[in-house]
């Protein structure tokens, strides 16, 4: 089987200061580094590491030509990350000496995909794919439906949090993953709690204490404790999670197999620094 994510693709812009520049001061960066990331390729990445096929439908600008070469080098199906005029979406990332960051996010590309876009994808997708989407593109209640009505299973990873963009399209979704503040925030917006939700699985990520699979029609949780790691860098633990627990769905095992596998990559993840480019491979990753 599949999995098609609709899903951003975005130049992470990494440079390194002494302190966080104040308002109207210039300051010289005393590192640069430049990668592959936004939540949509890292999970497409995750989850192809993971040993699943995976199309990623989006969109990069002729300066984002290196992020597609990458994610082709990756192993992910390109064939319809569509070339547009640009400009591609960007993170510019600052780190300064405590390991504080800022961030300033350009959606750019990620935001040109269109219906089309989304409708030529799905034609080439089979009843019991995978499909997935976060919040970081347009298209999303375009591809929810157009997926669910093709017979796939639909997965959202509700981040960046939007009440307004879970709301559009609960009522579609197989599984909704989210952090424990998107959780608290979507119970906060919609008076619902995560047992109540119209999916059939909720999954909620606890960071080092691990995470909470719902299973809504039986009302049964299950709680999952985390691997202890020392952590680096959390940045692209999320998208490695739900890489992982698709790419597991997918493959045809368990949800509780799946979320094992999930958290053991995740954890893998939080050990290295940066994104996409480190998420760890199947054969890295314990079967425990
Ligand atoms: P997000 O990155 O979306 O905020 P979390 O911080 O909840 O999500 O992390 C997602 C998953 O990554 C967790 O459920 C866990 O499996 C793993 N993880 C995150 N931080 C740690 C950590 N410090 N130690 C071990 N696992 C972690």
């Amino acid at each position: 089987m599949a999995i098609f994510n609709l899903g951003s693709v975005n130049a992470d812009l990494v440079y390194r200061v002494p302190h966080m520049p104040a308002p109207g001061e210039t300051l010289a960066a005393t590192g640069f580094q430049r990668g592959l990331g936004g939540k949509g390729a890292n999970m497409s990445v995750a989850a192809t590491r993971a040993g699943s096929h995976v199309e990623h439908i989006g969109a990069v600008g002729e300066d984002g030509l290196w992020l597609k070469a990458r994610l082709t080098e990756y192993g992910v199906g390109v064939g319809h990350l569509a070339e547009i005029a640009g400009p591609t979406g960007q993170a510019m990332i600052l780190l300064d000496a405590a390991g504080e960051n800022e961030i300033v996010i350009l959606p750019g590309s990620n935001r040109e995909i269109d219906r089309a876009m989304i409708t030529a994808a799905l034609a080439g997708a089979s009843s019991g794919d995978i499909a997935v989407f976060q919040n970081e593109t347009s298209g999303q209640v375009d591809f929810a439906r157009s997926a669910k009505a093709a017979g796939l299973r639909l997965a959202h990873a509700a981040a960046p949090f939007e009440a307004a963009a879970v709301a559009a399209v609960l009522p579609d979704l197989d599984l909704l993953v989210m952090n424990e503040v998107e959780a608290a925030q979507l119970e906060a917006a919609l008076g619902l709690a995560p047992e109540a939700l119209p999916v059939a699985d909720v999954v909620i990520t606890f960071g080092a204490r691990g995470c909470r699979w719902i299973a809504t029609a039986s009302g049964r949780s299950e709680d999952f404790a985390a691997p202890k790691v020392v952590p680096v860098d959390t940045t692209g633990a999320g998208d490695t999670f739900t890489g992982y627990l698709l790419a597991g769905i997918d493959q045809g095992h368990s949800m509780s197999a799946a979320i094992g596998l999930a958290q053991r990559a995740a954890a893998l993840m939080v050990t290295r620094l940066g994104t996409a480019d480190v998420i760890p491979r199947r054969d890295e990753v314990s079967d425990v």
